[in-house]
């Protein structure tokens, strides 16, 4: 099993109910366990080579051990993103959810379609605050910083906030497969 974090975000739609059935089909992978899942941070979307659109971010982070491969995962986290109605032709437009591998494990990846540590994360308020409210001390592998040296670091203009008040969430929470005994 190795340690993964998985970014995730979604700026059109009901953002809450996005994010929160995002993190309800990755407690429910297979070979994994989810070990912990940041609060929700309130983001402004940035125009770069991509347009998302007006609307603010919901973003978060999800830790799970797991012994799928990175490149199964990753078929996996675009699996989800299409059936949460993620819109295929304008991938780079507003996004009902993003699901991206920050880190998995201490693996370097870099292969066409699959970059792993994430190559935009040491750069984002966005993944690294949630990210340090996780596992603070968890080394990038190729920068050898840790994410609390990174996040003091972290240069990005664009204004990030916890999410008030935070939603009440189902995850974690499953569905009973049988009444329980005596009802
Ligand atoms: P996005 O539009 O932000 O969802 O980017 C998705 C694209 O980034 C996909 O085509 C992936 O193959 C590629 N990609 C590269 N590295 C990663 C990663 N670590 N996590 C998720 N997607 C990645």
């Amino acid at each position: 099993m190795e340690t993964v974090f998985i970014g995730f975000g979604s700026n059109v739609g009901d953002r809450v109910d996005l994010c929160d059935r995002a993190v309800t089909l990755l407690s429910l992978l297979p070979h994994s366990r989810l070990m912990g899942v940041s609060l929700l941070y309130e983001t402004e979307p940035v125009r770069g080579e991509t347009d998302p659109g007006d609307g603010w971010f919901l973003n978060g982070v999800v830790q799970i051990e797991t012994d799928i491969t990175p490149q199964s995962l990753l078929a996996i986290l675009q699996e989800i993103e299409r059936s949460l109605g993620r819109d295929e032709e304008n991938r780079s437009g507003p996004r009902t959810i993003d699901l991206d591998i920050l880190f998995y494990g201490e693996r370097v990846i870099k292969e066409p379609g699959l970059t792993i540590p994430h190559p935009r994360l040491h750069g984002r308020r966005f993944v690294l605050m949630p990210l340090n409210e996780l596992d603070p001390l968890w080394i990038h592998p190729m920068l050898k910083q840790s994410v609390d040296q990174l996040l003091r670091e972290v240069k990005d203009p664009a204004q990030v906030q916890l999410l008030f008040p935070q939603p009440s969430t189902r995850y974690g929470s499953r569905p009973a497969c049988s009444a329980p005994p005596g009802s």
